[in-house]
């Protein structure tokens, strides 16, 4: 790998879409909450437990939530009270996620806030007793799922089908943990237009690649992984070849990345004319060999 000039390649593509695609992500509501920390944590791990699917419907189904929670999602979240405040989501959903599931997670949530305060508290005390960011997803995986659930399941406990758990993975099963990772990013880095950097005591440099689908298959054309399962085993391999190019930060590419492949600008479909004007093209593997094979049929 040419770090030097991998590095020059993303920080192009960086300067590219980091500013430009923002209003385009879920990040941007978080960003609308500056200077209010505890209602941008809650607000992005609501976008991030949504962080699935088509950006624009991410953003409506976040947009019409925390409408629905007065615009106050700290201390709605703080005063949940299940059976009073549950059908303010009446007809809310998006994709296989409920008003009911959304209920319930506000009610984990609830059960966290009043034990440590803040989110950022929990996450942030979990990374100095752990030591890593897998140990720390762990932990936190851990907590939620072991909290009542009674108001809305009569077991206590959360069904191994419910959407709900789909939020809290474990690196130790292989997920890559995307959603989790996302949030992550946007809670501890900093240092330019994009995270917040609320949570300062878990370094940048500890991050883990949030790992969608197109992070996985651009990496793969950078020769940053050569594994084709999108497991938490990609997300720490992706990770480490990043950390080469940026050691302090390995997860700053990861907006641009992504957006490379959310615009459409890097279809699954090769599409040559795209590839042109792409800022990766000189350090992109799959192009290289698609020009020389141009090449050859045109002799
Ligand atoms: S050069 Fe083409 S294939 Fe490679 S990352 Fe850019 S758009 Fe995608």
């Amino acid at each position: 790998m040419d770090v030097a000039r991998l590095r020059g390649a993303l920080d192009r593509l960086a300067a590219r879409y980091n500013a430009s695609r923002l209003q385009h992500d879920p990040l941007s509501i978080v960003r609308e909450y500056q200077g209010s920390p505890r209602d941008q944590e809650v607000v992005g791990l609501l976008a991030a437990v949504l962080a699935f699917g088509r950006a624009e419907l991410i953003i409506r189904a976040v947009r019409d939530l925390l409408g629905r929670m007065d615009r106050a999602p700290y201390e709605f979240v703080l005063t949940f009270d299940p059976a009073g405040d549950a059908p303010r989501f009446v007809g809310w959903q998006y994709r296989l996620w409920k008003a009911r599931d959304l209920a319930c997670l506000l009610h984990l949530l609830r059960q966290l806030l009043e034990e440590h305060g803040s989110v950022g508290s929990f996450f942030q005390k979990a990374y100095a007793e752990t030591g890593s960011v897998a140990g720390m997803l762990e932990r936190f995986t851990a907590y939620m799922l072991s909290r009542d659930c009674s108001p809305f399941y009569r077991s206590g406990r959360l069904p191994a089908r419910a959407p709900v758990r789909s939020f809290f993975p474990r690196p130790s099963d292989g997920s890559a943990c995307k959603r989790l990772n996302l949030y992550l990013r946007w809670m501890a880095r900093g240092g330019d237009t994009l995270d917040t950097a609320l949570w300062p005591t878990i370094p940048a440099a500890a991050l883990v690649m949030p790992l969608d689908t197109h992070v996985a298959r651009i990496s793969r054309y950078l020769g940053l992984t050569r594994r084709r399962s999108p497991g938490w085993r990609m997300a720490d391999a992706i990770t480490a070849a990043l950390r080469q190019v940026a050691p302090e930060d390995p997860v700053r590419y990861d907006f641009a990345l992504s957006h490379l492949g959310i615009s459409g600008d890097c279809p699954r479909r090769l599409d040559l004319a795209k590839c042109r004007p792409c800022p990766l093209n000189s350090v992109c593997r799959r192009y290289r060999l698609a020009s020389a094979r141009t090449r050859r049929a045109a002799r």
